[in-house]
């Protein structure tokens, strides 16, 4: 499905349907994801699928925790969860699962300790994470992808001129997060753990709402971050704003409007013609009066 060399101009039908095409894509993988037999990926997989797993290789429940404890630490590979029996490793691999890691395709760091890393994916689709260490050396954030490619089309992003390609899995953007960690800790002055994660590398998060909200939880109670410490970025979806306060979501809200009126923004995100400047602030004041929302944090871009 990806479009490739996409051109600047106004916002048409096509887009709209392909904006349409990502959205339908995100629940499709939410509904398969959910039918994948238990396991598959350990990566982010509840604790109690990865010990149903071992139960019916009849293996004692607490492999399930030395499996997941050594893929969160970063085994990328089930050859190397050592902690398990080279016997048990093989019978895994023999029945599909695997750790849901990428491999690390190509790596740059600037003379500030910013790394970027691009990451080849399961099924060869590269995508682009960085990571920002903070000059004091207190914070690491780690800037994620959510689609491979982006179909908005915003004229100041390369992401968005290569089009579409496909949404991101929950556990491919948390390895993304766990990829920043290891990075940073191959270098020898950087913070040792990402403190914040921001959704703003390849993609509309609100347009892979599923995977974006379920890894947001899994970054949450896997990797013990803050609703405080985890921001969404957006140029805007339309209606993506009441299924967030539908989901409660526990996350900073950037709001990228990149313009003051209405016809510069069109010319900047000219995904804004279908999702006018007032349609976006009436949403942003219905979204933002909800209880919940007032404690946390909202970004104006
Ligand atoms: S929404 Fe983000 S990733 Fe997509 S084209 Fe716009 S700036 Fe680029």
């Amino acid at each position: 499905m990806a479009t490739r060399g996409v051109r600047d101009g106004p916002w048409t039908d096509l887009d709209a349907e392909l904006v349409g095409r990502a959205t339908r894509d995100a629940a499709r993988l939410a509904r398969e994801s959910a039918r994948h037999s238990p396991g598959t990926v350990v990566l982010g997989r509840p604790l109690a699928e990865l010990e149903a797993l071992m139960a019916e290789l009849g293996e004692p429940r607490y492999r399930a925790a030395q499996l997941r404890t050594a893929v969160l630490s970063g085994a990328r590979a089930l050859e190397e969860v050592a902690t398990l029996p080279r016997a048990l490793r093989a019978r895994l691999r023999e029945a599909g699962v695997r750790t849901g890691r990428s491999r690390v395709h190509g790596r740059r760091q600037a003379a500030d300790g910013t790394i970027k890393l691009l990451l080849q994916l399961a099924d060869g689709r590269v995508v682009e994470s960085v990571g920002i260490p903070s000059r004091d050396g207190r914070r690491l954030t780690a800037c994620v992808s959510s689609q491979v490619g982006c179909p908005m089309r915003c004229t100041f992003c390369a992401t968005g001129k290569g089009g579409f390609a496909r949404n991101l899995l929950p556990h491919e953007i948390v390895d993304q997060v766990l990829a920043v960690g290891e990075a940073v800790h191959a270098s020898p002055d950087g913070p040792r753990r990402v403190s914040h994660v921001v959704f703003m590398g390849m993609g509309e998060p609100l347009l892979n709402l599923p995977s974006v909200v379920e890894a947001l939880r899994l970054l949450r109670e896997e990797l013990g971050l803050g609703g405080r410490a985890l921001t969404l970025s957006t140029v805007g979806v339309p209606g993506a704003l009441r299924q967030l306060a539908a989901r409660r979501l526990q996350a900073t809200l950037a709001v990228s409007l990149h313009a003051p009126t209405q016809e510069l923004r069109e010319r900047i995100v000219p995904s804004a013609r279908a999702y006018p400047l007032d349609a976006l602030m009436h949403d942003c004041d219905r979204y933002f009066a909800y209880d919940w929302v007032k404690g946390c944090r909202v970004v104006w871009l």
